[in-house]
């Protein structure tokens, strides 16, 4: 299979200013073509620190992409170290410039500039010179991209724009040059790789890990079966990725039958299915609409439900009752029931649940109240209780959670808990 490296500049990127939206989608796109990502490099916008970055994706991979620094401003380099990388010299694409050209003063007087006309001519010139035997791929935005082969055998380096709408909407014309197609194996009718995502909710890591090694004793090694198989704990649940050509479907179909047959209760989707868009389904399909009261949580729930596109078909709304009053007044939660068990209680979330419902006339309603931290606690209340309640035309039941870490992952936590509710 084809491997693939992307370098990522930016010195804003490197120290988590802006966070990399390029490495991430260039991996899939890459996964989603049956190629395999070998790494993502992120350096600053030093020129040595990006040929070195440059020599090491260019060995044992088959093709390399870079993002950013293609902006008319010095610190720009891109384009001049990925030429001196490869031993190429550098000329000016004058109709390109003149593209260019045209972009920067339509842009220009859009946005009123002034900037003098020799900056303009200097930064212009920059963005259109050309490394020997490039192609160059239009600009999206004033910076083209380009195809740059390595006459000395190494792999095409394919340069691309850092801004992230610029880089996806130039992809597929980088993907329409026949070297970068040769590199990645597109026209090698290679059998589409197919992937798989199985979701569960509960089990720890190494109960799986554990099942899998129990399949491998039975059925042989997962690989030598043609499966790639992943396992990551993400938000509180297992997801387990299988990738794998056509061939190995019967190889898959059993790796799923067995994590089935021993999760049973807690695998909640094989398709791929998040567990939003599985409560978004089943609400959808039984015609059910729910409301929220939230405490600690003060308005995640709602608003990870709203996240979906038409989730007004079932969400009617959702009440933040952070203070004890406010869950009194707007609620009807009893006084007397907080000032006896306090508010994070079992009772008091049910008496949230039940209040909701009411008031909003929902099929369902969950409400949330507990200790987000790293304040609040107390005797017998620690940091990361919450109790959580979901009532519906059945009635009402109630959760005790106990949750680890800060503040913003106990919230984090609990919303997604809350929706396993509305799922099961
Ligand atoms: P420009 O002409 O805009 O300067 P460029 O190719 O030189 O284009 P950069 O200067 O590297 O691009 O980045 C421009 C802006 O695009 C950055 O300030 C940042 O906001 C955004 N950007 C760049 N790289 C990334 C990335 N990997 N992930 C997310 N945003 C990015
Ligand atoms: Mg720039």
């Amino acid at each position: 299979m084809a491997r693939a490296a992307v370098v990522v500049t930016g010195t804003e990127v490197l120290t988590g200013r802006v966070p990399d939206a390029n490495g991430p989608w260039l991996a899939e796109q890459l996964r989603g073509l049956g190629a395999d990502i070998g790494a993502v490099v992120t350096v600053g916008d030093r020129p040595g620190d990006l040929a070195s970055a440059l020599r090491f994706a260019a060995s044992g991979h088959d093709l390399v992409i870079t993002s950013g620094g293609l902006g008319p401003t010095a610190d720009d380099l891109t384009v001049a170290v990925v030429a001196d990388a490869l031993g190429l010299g550098i000329g000016l694409d004058t109709a390109l410039e003149t593209r260019i050209r045209a972009v920067v003063d339509r842009i220009a007087a859009a946005r009123g500039w002034t900037t003098p006309e020799n900056e303009l001519a200097a930064g212009t010139r920059k963005q259109a010179l050309v490394p020997e035997g490039a192609a160059v791929l239009e600009p999206v935005g004033t910076a083209p991209g380009l195809v740059v082969a390595d006459p000395r055998g190494g792999p095409p380096v394919v340069v691309l724009p850092g801004p992230p709408s610029e880089l996806q909407a130039m992809w597929p014309t980088a993907l329409d040059d026949p070297r970068v197609r040769a590199a990645l194996g597109l026209d090698d009718g290679a059998e589409a790789l197919h992937e798989r995502t199985i979701r569960i909710s509960g089990p720890p890591e190494a109960e799986l890990a554990g099942l899998l090694r129990e399949h491998e004793q039975r059925h042989g090694r997962l690989e030598a079966a043609g499966l790639e198989v992943t396992t990551c704990l993400r938000d509180g649940d297992l997801e387990v990725v299988t990738r794998f050509r056509p061939r190995a479907s019967p190889a898959y179909d059993a790796l799923e039958h067995a994590v089935l047959g021993r999760f049973a209760d807690s695998v909640y989707s094989t398709d791929g299915a998040t567990v939003d868009e599985v409560v978004a389904a089943g609400l959808r399909r039984h015609g059910w609409t729910v409301a929220t009261a939230e405490s600690c949580t003060a308005g995640l729930l709602a608003g990870r439900l709203a996240d979906l596109p038409g989730s007004s078909e079932y969400l009617l709304g959702g009440v933040v009752t952070y203070s004890d009053a406010a869950k009194t007044t707007h609620l009807g939660v009893p006084a007397d029931l907080i000032a006896r068990r306090g508010a994070v209680s079992a009772n008091v979330a049910r008496a949230m649940a039940e209040g909701v419902r009411q008031r909003f006339g929902s099929t369902l309603a969950v409400a949330v109240t507990g200790i987000a931290g790293p304040g609040g606690a107390r005797p017998g209340k620690p940091v990361g209780l919450v109790h959580v309640a979901l009532a519906g035309p059945d009635g009402t039941g109630t959760h005790r959670l106990h949750l680890t870490g800060d503040r913003a992952h106990v919230r984090a936590r609990t919303v997604t808990r809350c929706l396993h509710l509305l799922r099961a």
